[in-house]
């Protein structure tokens, strides 16, 4: 049988020393890290960008069909998703935990591999949090901490009449990816002898449990000297941060239809479960995609490719925000209850 240790067998402070302990310093910029009262942090001359979020158990994830290794990868992702839509550069995060003693140890050590696996990735270092009990459940608090060089960073309230729109990677996706695990989970539950149908079935389900900050689209910006003028994340679904763009721009927007990306896989699950595509990308969320806008003079330094798709151009704020059909019809963009047409 699995090694099941109580929490309570090693207490905090133990408990807090072995979840912590893989904890290295990656940045110049963590000057007194995990073991005092706080830990302190020196950007250098550079601008702080600061972002948390919460994370509890039956509204965010369910730990039926969440291995707790990617819930901890995942919640790093988010809030650094966060900092890089800031167009800036994630060097520390804090994590908070309030666990209930339905979780052992080892459950906890899951968790933080998954932690300690996404500072690698994200090169930023956990310097710091708080953990205590809870009556059930598990809550997670991830607050990420950013630099970015004097006056760089990006709001969403820069975008300008006739900038291009442009969203990186696809969308929708992990829409579809909750979707099929909530399918499974209730025939499970229905019938646990059945086995869950996920098969070729790996990049939605994974977008879902296992999302990854865009870091490279930040990167790749920089590299192209393109500054955008304005960026947000796409954690409700493209419709709704559109509307976040437009509304504090206060600027309209065209998007097309058919240049939304979505993944084959995306389109093939949707048309088997009846779901159109197109809706799951506009309001599905989660896809933590960047959403920004570039003016068209820095059109010349985006060359074709995968990565970044232009979906669109912003307008006066009179025009309104409109989805454009593939048939040519123009329909207000909504941010919830969004319908097929
Ligand atoms: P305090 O009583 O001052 O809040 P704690 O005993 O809670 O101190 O924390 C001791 C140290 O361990 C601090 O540096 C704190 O930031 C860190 N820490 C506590 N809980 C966690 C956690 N879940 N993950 C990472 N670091 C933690
Ligand atoms: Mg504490």
């Amino acid at each position: 049988m699995e090694q099941r240790t109580d929490i309570a067998s090693l207490g905090e402070f133990a408990l807090i020393d072995h979840l912590t302990q893989e904890a290295e310093i990656k940045n110049a910029s963590t000057v007194l890290s995990i073991g005092d009262d706080a830990a302190v942090i020196d950007h250098f001359g550079k601008q702080t960008v600061v972002s948390t979020d919460l994370l509890i158990e039956g509204i965010h994830f369910d730990l039926m069909y969440t291995p707790l290794k990617h819930l901890g990868y995942k919640a790093v992702s988010v809030n650094v998703s966060d900092i890089y839509a800031m167009h800036a550069n994630p060097t520390q995060i804090t994590v908070s935990i309030a666990v209930s003693n339905r979780f052992s140890v080892e459950a906890l050590e899951e968790l933080y591999a998954g932690i300690h696996a996404a500072c690698e990735q994200y090169h930023v270092d956990l310097v710091g949090g708080d953990t205590c009990s809870s009556p059930k459940g598990l809550v997670i608090s991830i607050t990420a901490i950013g630099e970015v060089a004097t006056d760089k960073f990006v709001c969403r309230s820069g975008a300008q009449v006739n900038d291009l729109i442009c969203v990186s990677g696809d969308l929708g996706a992990a829409y579809l990816g909750l979707q099929l695990l909530e399918r499974e989970k209730k025939i499970f539950l229905e019938n646990p002898a059945v086995q869950p149908d996920l098969e070729a079935r790996d990049y939605i389900v994974k977008r879902l449990l296992k999302p990854e900050a865009r870091k490279d689209i930040i990167e790749w910006l920089d590299e192209q000297a393109i500054q955008p003028t304005s960026m947000i994340d796409v954690s409700d679904g493209l419709s709704s941060e559109l509307l976040h763009l437009c509304k504090d721009s206060q600027v309209g927007c065209v998007v097309y239809e058919e240049k939304i990306p979505i993944h084959s896989e995306t389109k093939e699950v949707s048309f088997d479960l009846g779901i159109d595509s197109t809706t799951c990308a506009l309001s599905g969320g989660e896809d933590y995609e960047l959403l920004f806008t570039i003016s068209q003079a820095e059109y010349d330094k985006m060359p074709m490719q995968e990565k970044i798709s232009i979906i669109g151009y912003i307008t006066e704020a009179d025009k309104g925000c409109f989805l454009e059909t593939k048939q040519g019809n123009r329909h207000p963009l909504i941010a919830q209850g969004w319908k097929s047409f």
